[in-house]
């Protein structure tokens, strides 16, 4: 099979043709018609994760079954699924209960195996982790759910649980923050979206932004003070820095609750955080990873009644060729909206 393939840390991604993935006991391989790419990636290909090279990248994923391994009850050849980026054991204490996206023994596409970035991907313990496509729902759709999309859905619904009229301010209109302004919108939530770029937040307008913030440097919680009458009742970092994790923080009223949902990889050393703010005020800290298959059809129902539309979010597709030129940069990307992968493109 054609795949985007890295050698070493930072090192050139190129696409060439490489063997086929060996369909895991318990898991599928399925054949990939989409896929996103995102700023995990570029954390992978810039050495912020253990990998093991070469390596193949890629975690949102969207496609068709074509092996079945052994022990595999519930899927077939040719059933269309997506999967999240998170692929619990299905034997764990946390996985038994619901929460296979912090599983101690994970799976993750693209980060512990080989990714979607490719014409194949092999996909663990099916039976727990793999999601069955309504016909309604495309393969393009699909794709952007399992990462950004279910994370923000998790980060608003499972972990803030956010209530109709609250506030919520999300930093950074990328993939994930998009996804969080339209999910809290449907939710009933007035939204504040901050991000550096004029274009990012023109999408985050479109998709129900009751207000935008351009972060030039300017002071971005007195901002947000001034718009929601003192301050935010739920605030997201979708970005993942020291300033936006200390903004978002410091954007909250008093017993607001924070979720980080951006990567925040110990690189300088661990983020200094205001946590006397959070004394102070009695603020939440909650974290946010992914989320589980079992939590799927609560959003999925969502999607199919249109309430969530995740396929306005995808601002351009492009092939394996274009992604390998353009992970190396992703961290610096300005276009808005879900960069989709189509492999066969
Ligand atoms: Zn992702
Ligand atoms: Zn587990």
């Amino acid at each position: 099979m054609r795949a985007v393939v890295i050698d070493a840390v930072r090192g050139r991604p190129t696409v060439r043709p490489v063997a086929d993935p060996a369909c895991p006991p318990g898991g599928v391989v399925v054949r990939v018609i989409a896929t996103g790419m995102c700023r995990s990636d570029w954390h992978a290909w810039a050495g912020h994760d253990e990998i093991a090279f070469p390596h193949v990248p890629g975690h949102e994923l969207a496609g068709v079954v074509v092996e079945v391994g052994d022990c595999v009850g519930r899927w077939k050849v040719g059933d269309r699924v997506t999967v999240p980026f998170v692929c619990g054991c299905g034997r764990c204490e946390w996985c038994l209960s619901g929460n296979a996206q912090v599983c101690p023994d994970q799976q993750q596409p693209g980060f512990t195996h080989w990714g979607s970035f490719a014409e194949h991907v092999a996909l663990h313990s099916a039976d727990t982790n793999l999601i069955a496509l309504p016909e309604s729902v495309d393969f393009a759709t699909a794709a952007g759910l399992g990462c950004r999309f279910a994370t923000a859905y998790r980060a608003l619904v499972g972990r803030a649980r956010v209530t109709e009229g609250e506030w919520v301010t999300v930093l950074g209109a990328g993939g994930v923050g998009l996804s969080t302004v339209m999910i809290a919108r449907a939710l009933g939530c007035r939204v504040v979206a901050v991000d550096r770029n004029p274009d990012a937040l023109a999408l985050a307008a479109d998709l129900g932004a009751s207000c935008v913030l351009l972060s030039d440097g300017s002071d971005v919680p007195a901002a947000v003070a001034d718009l929601t009458g003192g301050g935010s009742h739920v605030a997201v970092d979708a970005v993942g820095s020291e300033q936006t994790c200390a903004d978002a923080i410091h954007s909250l009223r008093r017993r607001g609750r924070h979720v980080q949902v951006g990567l925040l990889p110990p690189v300088d050393g661990h983020p200094r955080v205001p946590m006397d703010r959070v004394i102070g005020w009695e603020l939440d800290v909650l974290g946010s990873h992914g989320m589980a298959a079992v939590d799927y059809p609560d959003m999925l129902a969502l999607v199919e009644q249109g309430l969530l539309r995740p396929d306005q979010l995808i601002g351009r597709t492009i092939g394996l060729d274009e992604a390998a030129a353009l992970l190396p940069t992703f961290d610096q990307a300005t276009a808005a909206g879900i960069t989709l992968v189509d492999p066969a493109r």
